[in-house]
């Protein structure tokens, strides 16, 4: 008889401790998007029993994670402002970080109607949480990968988000030349020899998503410098970076002769995301 819901995620719990800090979490994840049951299901029927093709998944799913495999890779779906975003290897994979940025762009004093971009979308994640929240914005994401657009647009459609639309687009090659009131992005900006894209979960995104030239600093500089041919007057520029990297960000910003720069520290505690407003 396969094993009950408790008993099964002790004994996932005890194979995936020694390669995963989250075990726990990790196995509850998994055996939930098996089971496709809300997370009190797993405190209240402990005692359920899987079935066997339950649980000849589980196991397929746990051996997956042994191997260092994402769980949101395995399971397809990552959460992220509270909207579940399917993922795959294509793109990175939506990070709570990235939430500041969100609830920064949020606050700030905007047109009713903003008209609002997201370089390198990815799956969609900022630009389909902005459109989510402010039905009266416009949003445009946008990545050069086919595959994220396609994904992102696929988002779009499950969320029934209507007021986001993707497109193809090497940071701003494909954009008309129409003024945004607010540019949004979470550029790759990982120094190459950085020692952590050898560990966990980046091991298996895309390098173009994570690294840059310049210190990390190569793309975020490029963004700075086109974004002023598309910001309207007194538009926004917020840009997601490395927690050592806002100085660097700030001076940029200034040498580009935005007025306004502020760095925002993620939940945290690190700086992680700098905006500031053009022209001077
Ligand atoms: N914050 C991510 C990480 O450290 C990197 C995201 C990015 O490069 N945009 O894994």
């Amino acid at each position: 008889m396969p094993q009950s819901i408790e008993q099964a995620l002790i004994a996932a719990t005890a194979l995936l401790t020694p390669s995963s800090d989250s075990a726990k979490l990790d196995a509850q994840a998994l055996l939930l998007s098996i089971l496709d049951k809300p997370r009190s299901y797993l405190f209240s029927w402990p005692e359920k029993h899987l079935t066997e093709q339950q649980e000849a998944e589980f196991n397929r799913a746990c051996q997956r994670r042994l191997q260092g495999e994402p769980v949101a890779h395995i399971t397809g779906i990552r959460e992220f402002w509270s909207l579940p975003l399917k993922v795959n290897a294509t793109t990175l994979i939506p990070r709570p970080d990235t939430e500041t940025l969100v609830e920064y762009a949020l606050g700030l004093e905007l047109p009713h109607a903003a008209n609002v971009l997201d370089l390198g979308t990815g799956t969609g994640a900022i630009a389909l949480a902005l459109a989510s929240e402010m039905p009266n914005w416009q949003v445009l994401g946008v990545d050069r990968v086919p595959e994220a657009v396609a994904l992102a647009n696929e988002n779009q459609q499950r969320l029934n988000i209507n007021n986001a639309t993707f497109a193809l687009s090497n940071w701003f090659s494909a954009v008309n030349h129409k003024k945004f009131d607010l540019i949004v992005s979470n550029p790759p900006y990982i120094e190459y020899d950085d020692e952590h894209l050898s560990q966990g979960d980046v091991r298996f995104e895309p390098l173009s998503a994570l690294v840059a030239d310049d210190d990390g600093m190569a793309d975020i500089k490029q963004i700075i410098t086109m974004a002023r041919d598309y910001l309207a007057t007194n538009g926004y520029l917020l840009i997601e970076h490395g927690y050592q990297q806002s100085v660097k960000v700030q001076e940029f910003f200034a040498q580009m002769s935005y007025s306004h720069i502020l760095t925002v520290k993620d939940l945290g505690g690190n700086d992680r995301v700098t905006l500031a407003q053009w022209p001077k």
